[in-house]
């Protein structure tokens, strides 16, 4: 099989392999099917990778089978052990990772370093430590006893976006703890990163057919690990269409568990009770890190009527600090967009709150350079029926309104079909706590923004979906209960 190779930090040659990774090998799809990989921050082509067909999916689905006939009934410190390996090999390559995702998302090198890989490490770490602690209840009945067995559910698959590596290890760190055996398909526009982890797992001695990584279209591979009949939990994380196509695909098809995460319309409310410094440092971070390409964005940001137009004044001038350009540059403080496509896209809410009037705070506009660049951009005083306030953008587009009260603040709040992730400032320790029983979100950050824990469960309510990645209730959705019940005879 091929490979490719590329250029990373300080100029260090990275190759990456760039077939299918399946029972621990490279391999070519079928029909020699491949996929353009491209450069956002230079517009340019980057790789030509495999792309599986469904013939694919069910050669991976085979090995995975196969694997897991053994793999379930592996001793768990085994799993605790590979699991911590995989971490130390991550760690060890960190800056080889960290590359190819600057160099195919377009997100700033050191943000990957510095938060993508900590996220990573630290969930395979965690679910390393449930491995050998996943236990049962016993429990008294009539005819004798009965005990119940958390067991693996068997082959399960993941898809996941193209916007941070996190998300690809908050669910293989779990599926593999709970002992399942795990095909992940990674997105078309970012699909280096994990291949180069696919060498990792190799390395760390995952016996062949326990995780198998595939790359591919969404509507190719994504739709055959779908309805795969064979395939018994899927984890998703994306948008809210393709998370509808893959509800109706299992229920179609084999009735396989299904979790969704499917973004957000994030609310920051500030009180002028707050820190303001450390509200305005986090309302803007919430809104431009990453260039907001995250399901936690805090895109909607309503602040109290007091500090209204000193927050303006403070915030736009935060915002305005970019530095766009290489991600691999020490200097650059901003990167390029996903795609064209997405550029486009956020660009067409800019255009559409232009045309409509909106008070336009600073940005509007696409920046220079071949790469897809887009200005930090705000809009002030936005109804809350406006698109800006209710359409995932997933870009650096911020919507910010005035309120009075408490009330006022939790009603726009949750005036959403999304709840996923919130932020509150106040230094009110009771109001702070109103607040946030209040809202309805999966998590909700008080007087911070962001910042994910290994230990702490994240996903939506509402449309933003259900299920959890992190967390002890993550492992709870990778694992099945049998009860088995002993009648004692006389
Ligand atoms: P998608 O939902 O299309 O992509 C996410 C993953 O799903 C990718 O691996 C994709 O493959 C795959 N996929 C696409 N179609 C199917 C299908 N029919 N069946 C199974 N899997 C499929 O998101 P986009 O990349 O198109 O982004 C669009 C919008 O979605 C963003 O602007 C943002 O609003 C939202 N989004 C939310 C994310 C979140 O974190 N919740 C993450 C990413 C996007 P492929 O890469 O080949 O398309």
């Amino acid at each position: 099989m091929t490979s490719v190779t590329l250029k990373g930090i300080e100029g260090r040659e990275i190759t990456v392999q760039t077939g299918l990774f399946i029972n621990n090998e490279y391999v070519t799809a079928t029909n020699g099917a491949t996929l353009e990989v491209e450069n956002p921050s230079t517009a340019t082509r980057l790789a030509t990778v495999a792309a599986a067909q469904s013939e694919d999916i069910d050669r991976a689905v085979q090995s995975s089978e196969k694997a897991f006939g053994s793999w379930k009934k592996v001793d768990p410190t085994v799993r605790r052990d590979l699991l911590n390996k995989l971490a130390d090999l991550i760690e060890r390559d960190a800056p080889i990772i960290a590359s190819l995702e600057a160099l195919e998302s377009g997100m700033l090198y050191r943000n990957c370093l510095a938060s993508n890989i900590p996220v990573a490490t630290g969930n395979l770490r965690y679910f390393a430590g449930w491995a050998d602690k996943i236990d049962g209840l016993s429990l008294p009945i009539p005819q004798g006893v009965a005990y119940t067995r958390r067991e693996p559910i068997g082959v399960c698959a993941a898809i996941v976006p193209w916007n941070t590596s996190m998300i690809f290890f908050w669910k293989l760190s779990v599926a593999i703890a709970a002992g399942n055996t795990l095909i992940m398909k990674t997105s078309e526009q970012t699909p280096l990163w994990g291949q180069k982890v696919a060498e990792l797992i190799k390395e760390a001695g995952f016996p062949p057919g326990v995780i198998n990584i595939l790359t591919g279209f969404g509507n190719i591979a994504g739709q055959a690990l779908s309805e795969h009949p064979r395939i018994r939990k899927i984890a998703f994380t994306g948008s809210t269409a393709t998370g509808r196509k893959i509800m109706q695909a299992a229920a179609r098809t084999n009735l396989k568990k299904v979790t969704l995460e499917l973004g957000g319309k994030g609310p920051t409310i500030i009180f002028d009770d707050a820190n303001f410094d450390n509200a305005v440092f986090w309302a803007t971070l919430g809104i431009t890190h990453s260039n907001a390409q995250l399901c936690l964005a805090g895109s909607r940001i309503y602040v109290q009527d007091t500090i209204y137009e000193k927050f303006l004044v403070e915030f736009s001038k935060r915002s305005r600090d970019a530095v766009h350009g290489d991600p691999l540059l020490a200097d650059t403080t901003k990167g390029a967009v996903s795609s064209k496509a997405h550029l486009d896209k956020i660009l067409s809410y800019v255009e559409r709150g232009k045309a409509d009037g909106l008070r336009l705070l600073h940005g509007g506009n696409k920046l220079s350079g071949d790469g897809y660049y887009v200005a930090n951009t705000a809009f002030a005083d936005v109804d809350q029926s406006h698109a800006i306030m209710r359409e995932e953008i997933f870009g650096p587009v911020a919507g910010i309104a005035p309120f009075k009260t408490e009330e006022e603040a939790i009603e726009k709040a949750n005036d959403s079909e999304y709840g996923l992730n919130a932020a509150v400032f106040t230094n009110n320790v009771n109001r702070a706590m109103r607040v946030s029983n209040a809202i309805e979100a999966g998590t909700v950050t008080v007087n911070s923004w962001g910042r994910p824990n290994a230990n702490t469960p994240f996903g939506g309510v509402k449309q933003s979906g259900f299920g959890r990645d992190s967390g002890h209730e993550a492992l709870e959705s990778w694992l099945v209960t049998k009860t088995i019940k002993y009648a004692v005879l006389e």
